[in-house]
């Protein structure tokens, strides 16, 4: 089901060969961010905050692979902890440099958000059929469609059998203008749901552990669509971008948290920088397009539609 980088002439700059709703987002806010993280593929330093919810992540995930009756406040608590053990070996942990006493804090964080996830639902009722589900689907069927994936932090059937997408948010709730970009990213997870198992889900919810609050999303035929529609049109401009090479930055209160400062422009930086970090990293690097995030998408088996599956996960 993948789709070969394209590469073009001697001005254009190679085609990422999928989308993601993160690579949506990110090339909507800023094209020059887009370029340095799916295209250049310049690593990204991790952060507190990405990888505590790495670690939120991983621990909901081992708390829902038990048995309903297990799933209590006591199981999730020892699942954070085995998840801990697990990053503590990682690399993006040892890169973070905490002291003592801000490891700590990083602990009681991600302590708070696991609790806070049971003021949100009870797990004992979720019939999970699929934890940290990677998929990808060709965003339509006209040739030349690019490969939209993503990651399902869990897919589950609620007591009329219909399918729910949850994914978990350990960041802080949007105001209200972001909230519409979160929706779009709400709408390619049922658009991808529906490519792949051909059925729309009944329900998307995101589950915001620093407040709690739930946004729950019911997605229609038509923003569904709509959203498809508009990822075409996304996906036209990011080539038009690359057949250019034409990524301009779009300051933003994002820059805060960007990882590119160093090489951007409107912070006095210099591309060409990147450039050269690029042609250090691209030999062991992947193909234009991956996440930069640090779970593995399998590679596509060009098997035909999957079946749902089963249930009692
Ligand atoms: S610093 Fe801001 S403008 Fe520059 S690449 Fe990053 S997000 Fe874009």
């Amino acid at each position: 089901m993948s789709q070969e980088p394209d590469t073009l002439g001697l001005m254009g700059l190679t085609r990422p060969s999928s989308l993601s709703p993160s690579s949506i987002s990110t090339f909507t806010s800023c094209p020059l961010s887009f370029r340095f993280a799916y295209i250049d593929r310049l690593p990204q330093p991790p952060s507190p905050w990405t990888v505590k919810g790495t670690l939120v992540h991983r621990a909901l995930e081992l708390l829902h692979n038990r048995p309903p009756s297990d799933r209590d406040l006591g199981a999730a608590l020892a699942d954070l902890a085995t998840a801990g053990a697990e990053l503590a070996g990682e690399p993006e942990m040892a890169l973070l440099g905490l002291s003592a006493e801000e490891e700590a804090a990083f602990s009681a964080d991600a302590e708070a958000l696991v609790r806070r996830y049971f003021e949100l639902e009870d797990p004992s009722t979720v019939r999970a059929i699929g934890l940290e589900l990677k998929l990808r689907a060709r965003l339509h069927d006209e040739p030349g469609a690019p490969e939209l994936r993503g990651v399902i932090d869990r897919l589950e059937l609620d007591a009329a059998g219909e399918l729910v997408i949850t994914d978990y948010k350990t960041g802080s709730v949007p105001r209200e203008h972001n909230e519409q970009s979160r929706l779009t990213g709400v709408r390619l997870y049922a658009l991808l749901c529906e490519r792949v198992f051909g059925r729309r889900p009944a329900r998307v919810q995101l589950l915001y552990l620093s407040e709690p609050v739930a946004i729950i999303a019911t997605p229609s035929e038509q923003s569904v669509r709509g959203s498809a529609r508009k990822a075409t049109a996304l996906w036209s401009a990011v080539e038009r971008a690359c057949d250019r090479d034409d990524f301009r930055p779009h300051p933003s209160r994002l820059c805060d948290f960007c990882a590119f400062r160093a090489y951007c422009p409107a912070f006095g930086g210099d591309p060409a920088a990147a450039e050269e970090l690029r042609r250090a990293v691209a030999p062991a690097g992947p193909a234009p397009g991956a996440e930069p995030r640090p779970y593995a998408l399998p590679e596509p088996s060009g098997a035909a539609r999957p079946a749902l599956p089963v249930a009692g996960a």
